[in-house]
């Protein structure tokens, strides 16, 4: 892949920032399931909570290639750096940006652009995820605004966040065109470390929406310092004006919401598989392979593979992104992108432990670390077997070829 100079420069600004900041306390924050409200601070310092969005409501006003370099590099070392970023950019902020009305944006572009806010996005309950127009969670009309009862789980954000877009369903008899999208707000459920850090809470918000709060925090396998929970919505009361664009627009607005996040989670995959060959790579080194010619077959064979999937994952990647940013349909490729990176950065991280051996599985060495955060870029943002689906259906389903 060829970038241009500005992303070449981005790349390195942020891994040098991954590199000094990021790197020694990922393994601590992974082990104490920890927010990294510092290096929170630090990236709203660099911009990264707004790369792509327009300066006029203060972002950097960069391209979606960007966005995905910001994504890529903090993943080489650290995926829940990475998905902190893109939960909050991708699910968060730019279903605002891309549906929300003159004034929703000004009220909460900035915030969010800045990263004085975090954002999430509050699709998934028990039972629909994968079949989100199983919804559940309804919007009941009442005095101007509008009612909301429901809960979502495994919600990015839930707990630290304070911006959220929701689905709810407000015309149970429309199926899928029944479900509408919503704007609620919320404290943060670590109002002491956002003051230390100074991000995190926004008093412009208050008063916050009534009845929404977050539950417990979830005990993953990986992506540990990302902060996943429930989120209840109990009698949440909000305004019309808090609606994201027309009633019943809510289910097709997150589709195309999911389809750009694929091309992030792809992105966030190919940075872990990134680092998880640059890590077998400097042990390998260390030992010598490859200095004579014909011996270790086995591990150089293994880095060659690795290296041309990343590569051939590194196209799929940018280029879902290079067609969304010049408006083509991207729905397919981006599902691509996320199926083949996704699986990539399993097979990559299995290798590299592998080719470590003891050293691989302890958890000393952040290769134990990042084969266990690949496993979820398989499950969230749409499965495995639901980018299959969508790839199939692109050519085999009812709308193929119309
Ligand atoms: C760490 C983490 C963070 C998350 N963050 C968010 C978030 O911020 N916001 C949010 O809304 N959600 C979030 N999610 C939820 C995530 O997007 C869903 O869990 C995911 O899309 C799977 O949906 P599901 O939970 O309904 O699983 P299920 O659909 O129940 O999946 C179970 C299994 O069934 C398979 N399956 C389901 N349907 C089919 C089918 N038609 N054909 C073949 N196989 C099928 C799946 O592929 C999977 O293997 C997060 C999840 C995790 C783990």
């Amino acid at each position: 892949m060829v970038f241009n100079d500005e992303h070449e420069l981005l790349r390195h600004r942020v891994r040098d920032f991954a590199e000094s900041e990021v790197a020694p306390v990922a393994r601590q924050l992974d082990e104490s399931s920890r927010f990294p409200w510092d290096n929170v601070r630090r990236m709203a310092d660099m911009g990264l909570f707004g790369v792509n969005v327009p300066r006029e409501y203060g972002g950097l006003g960069l391209d979606y290639v960007s966005y995905l370099i910001v994504l890529e590099e903090l993943a080489r070392v650290d995926a829940s750096h990475s998905i902190t970023v893109s939960a909050h950019s991708t699910l968060g902020l730019s279903p605002i940006q891309a549906f929300g009305s003159e004034d929703q944006k000004r009220r909460y572009l900035p915030l969010l652009a800045a990263g004085q806010v975090l954002g999430g996005f509050g699709l998934t309950e028990p039972g629909a995820g994968s079949d989100a127009s199983a919804t559940r969670t309804v919007a009941i009309r009442e005095d101007g605004g509008y009612r909301i009862n429901g809960s979502k789980i495994f919600i990015t954000h839930a707990g630290v966040g304070e911006v959220f877009v929701v689905t709810a369903v407000t015309d149970r008899t429309r199926g899928p065109r029944g479900i509408s999208s919503f704007i609620v707000t919320k404290p943060t459920a670590e109002p002491e470390e956002a003051a230390r850090v100074g991000v995190g809470h926004a008093p412009a918000l208050e008063p916050f929406t009534p009845g929404v709060r977050c539950g417990r925090k979830e005990d993953k396998m990986g992506w540990r310092a990302s902060d996943t929970r429930e989120l209840f919505l109990e009698d949440a009361w909000v305004p019309e004006a808090s609606r994201l664009g027309p009633e019943g627009d809510g289910f097709v607005n997150f589709m195309k919401t999911l389809d750009a996040g694929r091309i992030g989670i792809g992105a966030l995959a190919l940075g872990i598989a990134q680092g998880a060959f640059d890590h077998a790579l400097g042990h390998l080194r260390a030992l010598g392979v490859g200095r004579n010619a014909g011996e270790h077959q086995a591990p150089q064979f293994a880095m060659a593979d690795m290296a041309t999937e990343i590569e051939a994952a590194r196209h799929l990647v940018y280029h879902a992104a290079w067609l969304k940013e010049k408006g083509r349909p991207y729905s397919r490729p981006a599902a691509m992108a996320k199926l083949y990176s996704s699986e990539l950065a399993m097979r990559a991280t299995t290798r590299a432990v592998q080719l470590l051996g003891p050293d691989g599985y302890s958890a000393d060495h952040p290769v134990e670390r990042m084969m266990r955060d690949a496993k979820v870029c398989e499950i969230g943002e749409g499965t495995s077997e639901v980018q299959r689906l969508v790839i199939a259906r692109s050519f085999l389903g009812p709308a193929a070829g119309s």
